[in-house]
């Protein structure tokens, strides 16, 4: 892999918006850090989404939900490119989920844009378990909000949270 040290640390920073953090993306997080010796959950604004959770509430579910993972950190990124943010916390990966046939085409596009702007890292991708892989942040938010009970979906802080909205 051009530009990356093979002997370097293996750090995967983990990007998305997290509004909220569902029990996949959680998933996600205990299978990536058992993977890499650092991960990092960074957490991103996302111009194309309308929030509900201010980017401070993500921050702090984030943590709280993984307080008891050792190797895993939460930082917020904001408005900042991924790959800047790759450069600024070190990672030699960047660890995406795949859900379904769309998410498969929209995230190849994706790494293939990300390699072009900046190289020394690659994406690695991690097929979502299957009793979690129609779970996302946006439907669960629609369901909430038109009276669905979708505690089953997400961690018990954020769904506490989340009922106080
Ligand atoms: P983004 O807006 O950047 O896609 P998300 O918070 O929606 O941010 O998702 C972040 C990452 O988590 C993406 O790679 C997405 O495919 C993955 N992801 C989301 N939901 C799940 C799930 N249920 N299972 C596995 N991966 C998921």
């Amino acid at each position: 892999m051009k530009g990356m040290d093979l002997l370097s640390k293996k750090i995967a920073l983990f990007p998305g918006s997290f509004d909220p953090l569902t029990k996949g993306h959680v998933n996600l997080i205990y299978r990536g850090c058992t993977l890499f010796e650092e991960l990092v959950v960074g957490i991103f604004r996302n111009t194309t989404k309308n929030p509900l959770f201010s980017m401070d509430e993500r921050e702090l579910l984030c943590k709280k939900v993984t307080r008891t993972l050792q190797n895993v950190s939460v930082h917020s990124f904001a408005d900042s490119l991924t790959v800047d943010a790759v450069k600024q916390v070190g990672a030699t990966h960047l660890l995406r989920g795949i859900r379904n046939a769309s998410d498969y085409e929209y995230e190849r596009d994706l790494a293939r844009f990300n390699q072009e702007l900046s190289e020394g890292f690659d994406t690695v991708f991690l097929f979502a378990d299957p009793s979690l892989g129609h779970l996302s942040s946006s439907v669960l938010k629609e369901i909430h909000v038109s009276g669905g009970d979708v505690s089953a979906y997400l961690p018990d802080e954020v769904y506490r949270m989340l009922k106080n909205k």
